[in-house]
């Protein structure tokens, strides 16, 4: 029994599907394991017990009714806090939202579900989805399972550390300036932001809706794809969704290969702030691509240095407009409504206590970028500077079939250290950034232990838009050459809890 937990989400459908193992034996195991160890991790917001158990119950009478099964029926997800579950809390880890039980599923729920998809539970996430460590969460910080006095990235670092502690082999994360991919890197899992618009926004508490993309975060390349294909594909209900074929994720997983494939090397991701033991693991990793037969290409993409600064001027004016409807009237938190008070007194007061500083932060920064008269300073030139990075991208595209980079300037840092530097816990997100302004899809898989500290570094794949495919022919192939040299998967490493 133990082992289930241990087991890769493939391997466990394939069980369930061959009646080696319930799906209520596999819920039970990592319900048993959340029971064990989340005390100490502090993945999920909320465990579902119940919901699980009947979502498993339910495949199981599938099965044995000789009903067919979906590639992942049975298989347990820890799903973001952030993508509404009726009848189950959704808090998008805000205070504002304590309390609220949405009336209806998100598209991405609604899928899983379809898929017979066991959703053990809602997972820690920093407010709102700002942040890059979960520090940022009205509910606690989580710990990395590598290290529980480290960050596990942010802001799905709930999702991330569910699958580094073998609490679920799937998740749900979403990533709008890098929130799959970075947790993911510090982690020692693998995480992959899809080409914007290619999974559906519909019930997923909207942050900035150009940037936000749910996606796949899994333990393998092949289970992110397995997941990517159940939640992915056009929605009538997310007028940005993409209404096109969904790239074929699962094929290119299972044929991994970069033989012939033209690998560019950014010059702007790397310098001064970057970790050597990253920057080793990178060089490492372009090695190990040339060695398989890739063609590396440096290419120099001059507007990425100014991508972050355009980044948190566009995200914070989205979110200032989004969150007005945080208004104490709607949804949740209601403070200060004693029958004296006037319907703004008791928005502004409800405001004041729901939301944390960053969310304060950035609706201020945002509301003020947005305001007449600057306008055309901030949020223009920001979105001249989203065209240059979106540019850049396609000179490169023309040269190139793949991007990659570190994920991540340095490993997971301790719990607490940035926290009251933004402009530090900004800069975690400079690799990730550039592709949330361009649109395209990006992948992080494990490539090693840094030197210094032997915690996990990601390696990044970028793609173009709609070639999400790409990242997993790649990423299969660099998985398994880096697991033939290591002899295991890299958790194996990490130290039990
Ligand atoms: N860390 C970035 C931010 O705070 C990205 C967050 C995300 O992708 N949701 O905005």
């Amino acid at each position: 029994m133990a082992d289930l937990i241990r087991l890769t989400a493939a391997e466990l459908a394939a069980r369930v599907a061959a009646g080696d193992v319930s799906a209520v034996e596999v819920a039970e195991a990592h319900l048993a394991r959340i029971d064990a160890v989340d005390e100490k991790v502090h993945a999920f917001l909320h465990v579902d017990r119940e919901g699980a158990l009947a979502q498993a119950r339910a495949v199981d009478e599938k099965r044995a009714n000789g009903e067919p099964l979906g590639p992942l029926a049975g298989v347990p997800l820890a799903l973001k806090d952030i993508f509404t579950t009726e009848g189950v809390p959704t808090t998008v880890g805000s205070k504002i939202l304590e309390g609220w039980i949405p009336p209806y599923d998100a598209t991405v729920t609604k899928r899983l579900k379809a898929a017979g998809v066991v959703i053990l539970g809602k997972t820690n996430m920093d407010e709102f989805a700002m942040g890059s460590s979960t520090e940022n969460s009205a509910f606690g910080p989580t710990g990395n399972p590598w290290d529980l006095t480290r960050i596990p990235g942010g802001s799905g670092g709930g999702s991330a550390a569910s699958l580094a502690s073998f609490q679920a082999p799937l998740a749900i994360g979403t990533d709008t300036g890098g929130s799959i991919r970075q947790p993911a890197a510090v982690t020692g899992t693998v995480g992959v932001k899809p080409t914007y618009g290619g999974v559906s926004r519909y019930g997923m508490v909207a942050f900035s809706s150009s940037l936000d993309q749910g996606g796949p975060c899994a333990r393998t390349v092949l289970d992110a794809a397995l997941l990517h294909e159940v939640i992915a594909g056009h929605d009538p209900l997310d007028s940005t969704s993409i209404d096109a074929s969904v790239p074929p994720v699962v094929e290119a997983a299972r044929t991994g290969s970069v033989a012939g494939l033209r690998v560019g090397v950014v010059r702007e991701f790397r310098g001064e702030g970057f970790q050597q033991g990253v920057l080793n693991r990178f060089d490492e990793s372009v090695e190990l691509l040339r060695g398989l037969g890739a063609t590396i290409v440096e290419l120099s993409c001059p507007s990425f240095d100014k991508a972050l600064a355009a980044y948190y001027l566009i995200a914070p004016s989205e979110c200032s407009s989004n969150l007005a409807r945080f208004d104490a009237m709607r949804y949740g938190l209601r403070v200060g409504d004693d029958g004296t008070r006037s319907a703004e007194e008791v928005t502004s007061l409800t405001r004041e206590s729901g939301f944390g500083p960053e969310v304060k932060r950035r609706i201020m920064l945002g509301t003020y970028a947005l305001s007449s008269g600057y306008y055309d300073a901030y949020y223009g030139s920001a979105q001249k500077v989203r065209t240059l990075v979106a540019r850049d991208f396609d000179r490169a595209f023309a040269q190139v079939d793949v991007v990659v980079s570190p994920t991540t300037p340095t490993t997971a840092f301790p719990i607490g250290e940035r926290v009251d530097d933004p402009m530090a816990m900004y800069l975690a997100d400079l690799c990730t950034i550039p592709v949330n302004l361009a649109g395209n899809a990006a992948m992080s898989l494990p490539c090693g232990l840094a030197d210094e500290d032997g915690l996990p570094v990601g390696l990044q794949i970028i793609a173009p838009a709609l070639a999400d495919d790409r990242l997993y022919r790649v990423g299969a192939a660099v998985e398994a050459e880096f697991q033939a040299r290591w002899g295991h998967p890299i958790l194996e490493e990490a130290p039990a809890l």
